[in-house]
Parts: C-alpha cells; structure tokens; sequence
C-alpha cells in the first residue's frame, strides 16, 4: 500500500520539526520544506537517514512544485518571534500571504487537505479574555507587529475564501505561545530569553512591568492538538494553546527559581503595541477534538531548560541572527 503523504512547510523550524517527528511516527511519508531563513537544519538532521523523510530548501512564497500525490499539506513557513519578523518583515508578509496561496493552490491541485498555522496574534492587544475564536481582534496594522499579525489574518480569510470557493478541505489551527526544545536561544521570545540570560549568568530581562500575561503550551501537547484538529471535520478557526495564564514577572521568577540563578531581574521599556494579555479559551478544542493540554508548566519547563543546559558555551553566547544579506 502507497503511505500517505504529508507536505510540512517550514519544516526545520521548531514546530515543524516536532510536527515532522509526529507525522512520521504515524507512519506518513513527510515532506518537510524549509528555506532556512529562521530555521535550522540541526532540528531535522535526525531524520534525513530515514526513507520516510524528504526535504526540499525552498521558499514557499515562490512558486511550489511537489511531484506524486499528496495528501495532507501543513504550512508552517513563516518567522515568528517579534526579533524576527521585526528583522524581515517583508519576507513575514509574503511567506503568509504568497506562500499561502502558493500553498493552497498545491493543495487544490492535489485534492489535498490543508491545515495553517495562525497565531493568537490574530487578535492583537485583546479586549475580549479569555480570547474566543469568535473575537475578531485589535490589530494595528500599521504598527511594527502588524506584518506578522496581518499577514496571518490575511492567511485566515485566504484559506476560507479557498474552502468556499474552491472547496479545498482546509484547517485553521490558532496557537498560542508554544515552547519546548528545538526554540532558539536567541529569538527574543521569553522563554529562551529567560533561560539563556541565566545561563550566561546575565539579568533576567522583563519588559514592561512585568504585569503582562501569557499563557505557555508544551510542544508535544500543540503537536497533539494539530493532529486532532487535522483529522477532524472542523473548517473555522480552532484556539490551542494552554489557559495556565501567568504574568511575565511571576514567569521570570519561576525561571529564577528553577535555574537557580543568582542575577536580579531588571525592567526594560515594553515595546510598541505588546499585547496585554494572552489566554485561550480553549472550549472548542474540548468540544470538537477531545483536546486539552496535559503537561504542566513545571514539567515542561524541565524539559526544556534540560534541552538549553547541554548547549556548548559558544553557542549559548551567540547574538541574534543578522539579516543584513536579505534583502
Ligand atoms: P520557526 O522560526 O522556528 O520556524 C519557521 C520555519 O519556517 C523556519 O524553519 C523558517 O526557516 C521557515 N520559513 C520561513 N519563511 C519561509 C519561506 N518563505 N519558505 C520556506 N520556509 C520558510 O517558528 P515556529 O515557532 O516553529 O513557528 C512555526 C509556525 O507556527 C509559524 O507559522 C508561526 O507563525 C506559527 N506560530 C508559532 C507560535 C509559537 O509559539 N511558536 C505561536 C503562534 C503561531
């Protein structure tokens, strides 16, 4: 019997990585695409003896061309941490808004189901909390995250104008902060940020006040919520993410506590238009996919925090990734 094949765009990227690991354990052929621009090949290297596993360096947001059937496509391409897209904002907008299309005219070529990756950001700086999927958002289009957030609001309305009018059978997942291993140290986002200044023995910074809250999901338990949602029959928008909401302050003193660091943690000045508050209502997830998240804060950020420790020193000091040669 010929194995079903799966398409994962922005594959050698932290979730699509975990999501090729995932697809390849239920017995897919994978094809994970990538074009390396924030992604590693470190996160797949594991994969590439396996006959299972293919992988294409291209950019999703220039024209795809896949040969043999497909019959699941992922598109994951895009960055997405704010030093990131803040770096390469116009590549974030093609890569959501071309690659997508790209993406999805595959997917109606192929007759192939198609799940994107949307993001909370999708609702901005909240003014409904916990945020339902029936809460249209409070986007500044014009502000700096607005090449992020708005490409992937256009990614939405893409993908649904695709399942109306040319009935591709299409899933719009929308995550909320994901961590686990495979991030990078350096991508600005909390986490990592947190964890690499412990380890190199530097202040913890908290942007703000620290009263801003997120709400944190392990990898494995997003990796389980995609899958669902991909076999389900649930075409709007589906939240996942993990409700244990927490302020970043309160975020930085757990970091403190589990690393054992002896540095304080200082206050830089927030950053334009950083939401306020982030939590999923995850009602809908319970509901249509069985789905809620299992693994706790604490035994997630164990993990994690095992993953940053065995990193060589040379690599824990390393500067965010310059994008000057893209242009
Ligand atoms: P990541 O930067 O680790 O991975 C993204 C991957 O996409 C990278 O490997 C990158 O090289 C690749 N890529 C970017 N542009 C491309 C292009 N034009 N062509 C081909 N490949 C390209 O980020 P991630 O955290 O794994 O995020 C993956 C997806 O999930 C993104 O679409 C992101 O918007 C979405 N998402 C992530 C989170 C999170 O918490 N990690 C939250 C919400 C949404």
């Amino acid at each position: 019997m010929t194995k079903q094949r799966v398409l994962i765009t922005g594959a050698a990227g932290f979730l699509g990585s975990h999501l090729c690991d995932r697809f390849i354990k239920e017995g897919y052929q994978v094809l994970g695409m990538d074009n390396l621009i924030t992604g590693d090949l470190k996160n797949i290297e594991h994969l590439f003896k396996l006959k299972e596993f293919e992988f294409y360096h291209h950019d999703v947001s220039k024209f795809i061309h896949v040969t043999g059937h497909l019959d699941y496509i992922l598109h994951f391409a895009s960055p997405a941490s704010p030093i990131d897209y803040l770096k390469i904002p116009i590549q974030t907008l093609k890569v959501s808004s071309l690659g997508t299309h790209n993406c999805l005219g595959l997917a109606k070529v192929k007759n192939a189901k198609i799940l994107v990756a949307s993001t909370s950001e999708v609702y901005g700086d909240p003014l409904v909390h916990p945020q339902t999927e029936d809460y249209w958002g409070n986007v500044n289009p014009v502000g700096p995250r607005g090449v992020y957030d708005e490409a992937k609001r256009f990614m939405e309305a893409i993908t649904m104008a695709y399942h109306t009018f040319h009935n591709v059978d299409t899933r719009i997942v929308r995550i909320f902060n994901t961590y686990g291993p495979r991030m990078r140290l350096n991508d600005g986002r909390a986490l990592p940020a947190f964890i690499g200044q412990s380890l190199r023995g530097e202040n913890i910074t908290v942007f703000g006040d620290g009263s801003q809250t997120r709400s944190f999901c392990y990898v494995d338990d997003l990796v389980e919520g995609i899958y669902r949602l991909l076999m389900s029959d649930c075409v709007q928008p589906v939240n996942i993410g993990n409700p244990d909401e927490i302020s970043l302050l309160d975020f930085a003193n757990e970091i403190v506590t589990l690393t054992g660091t002896t540095q304080k943690i200082i206050f830089k000045e927030l950053p334009t238009d950083d939401p306020k508050q982030r939590q999923p209502d995850i009602s809908k997830a319970k509901e249509l996919l069985n789905w809620e998240p299992k693994v706790s804060r604490s035994e997630g950020l164990k993990i994690t925090y095992d993953y940053f420790k065995s990193f060589p020193k040379d690599e824990l000091n390393k500067l965010p990734k310059e994008f000057e040669s893209i242009k």
